[in-house]
């Protein structure tokens, strides 16, 4: 089997030699182990931060060590009593073809109730990461004007629909091309959105919200998230969930020159980690399976093949490639 390997700590953008697709040996699973084909594993953008040799709330991925993450696959042999040969199961261990993986690590998913790659987006931890982070983080509440960055993608398409059906006066999305943009008020039903790259944030956030913003869902930072305190009105809430454009700079930047503006409008800016929120999954695939059988709410992924294509996928995620949750086929 074939698993990816970091052998080098990018300096900025990841470089193809920073990764190398290594053999990795293949036995029956011991005792308490089940081996998985993955047909589907995440690449996502927390990761880059987990290359850098740096303390954060996951531990660093190791020098010469397989990569990991979440992924999808078929039992293939087991021993174990709680797993059969055709089993589908989510588990940690991506960026490889085959994972021998301890069944206490491995969770049952049923692909009848929605396509199996679903659980590493809509329904999995990007999904969980958006219904959190708006109505438990951001306190929204119905009437609330709501903007999301990086709209186009797993976390803040979800956002932007959830805010939708929740009851939002207005949801403005942002996202890096036309097609996005056209997706958003097209067929996810934003009320205004608008391309970042074609002029600047602040300009095109004041004309997409005359009447300002009540949350604002951060993915992004920078420049979005200094026109965003400008746009919120008294009392608003930002989650703090990304800060993409950043990911690969090798000095830390300044931030928002507004942040003054925090004072008299008495905003409130959290931080989260989708990990805190495991008390809302129950609550959350009822909710979001049932949006999604009624068409209230839709989602697209991005399907790259082939474990070779699997760095560029991963850099495709940084570059804005993907539309929705990109997903890599290792296996196919
Ligand atoms: P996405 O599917 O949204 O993919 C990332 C997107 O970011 C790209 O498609 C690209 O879209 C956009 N992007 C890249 N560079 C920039 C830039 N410089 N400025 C603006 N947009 C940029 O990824 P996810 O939905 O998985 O994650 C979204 C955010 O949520 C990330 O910041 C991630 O780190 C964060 N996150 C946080 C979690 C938490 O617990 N705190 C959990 C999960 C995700 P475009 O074409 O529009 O530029």
């Amino acid at each position: 089997s074939r698993a990816w390997h970091l052998v080098a700590r990018p300096h900025g953008w990841p470089a193809d030699a920073d990764f190398e697709l290594r053999e990795v040996p293949l036995a029956a699973p011991a005792e308490g182990h089940i081996l998985v084909k993955n047909l589907h594993y995440s690449v996502d953008p927390y990761m880059r931060g987990r290359m850098n040799d740096v303390k954060s709330y996951v531990p660093p991925f190791q020098l010469d060590q397989p990569l990991d993450g979440g992924a999808v696959g078929e039992v293939v042999a087991s021993n174990d009593p709680g797993f059969a040969v055709g089993d589908h199961v989510l588990h940690g261990l991506g960026w490889r073809d085959y994972a021998d993986v301890p069944a206490k690590h491995a969770k049952k998913v049923d692909g009848s109730i929605a396509p199996l790659s679903a659980y590493l987006g809509v329904l999995g931890m990007p999904g969980l990461t958006a219904y959190a982070g708006l109505l438990e983080v951001a306190s929204f509440k119905e009437g609330d004007a709501v903007f999301v960055s990086g709209a186009a993608g797993a976390v803040g398409s979800q956002v932007g629909q959830i805010a939708r059906i929740k009851g939002a006066s207005r949801v403005i999305g942002s996202a890096g091309s036309d097609d996005k943009v056209k997706l958003l008020t097209e067929e996810y039903g934003f009320d205004a959105a608008f391309n970042y790259k074609k002029g600047p944030v602040a300009e095109q956030l004041k004309e997409a919200a005359p009447e300002g913003i009540d949350v604002y869902f951060d993915n992004v930072g920078g420049d979005h998230l200094e026109a965003a305190i400008s746009r919120l009105n008294l009392h608003g809430r930002v989650t703090v969930c990304g800060m993409i454009a950043g990911y690969n700079d090798t000095e830390p930047t300044p931030g928002p020159r507004n942040m003054v503006m925090i004072i008299g409008k008495r905003l409130r800016l959290q931080g989260m980690i989708v990990t805190d929120h495991q008390a809302l999954q129950p609550k959350f695939v009822q909710d979001v399976a049932s949006w999604i059988a009624s068409g209230e709410l839709k989602y697209r992924e991005t399907f790259v093949d082939g474990i070779e294509n699997g760095v560029d996928a991963f850099l495709g995620v940084l570059r804005g490639d993907n539309t929705g949750k990109m997903v890599v086929n290792p296996t196919r």
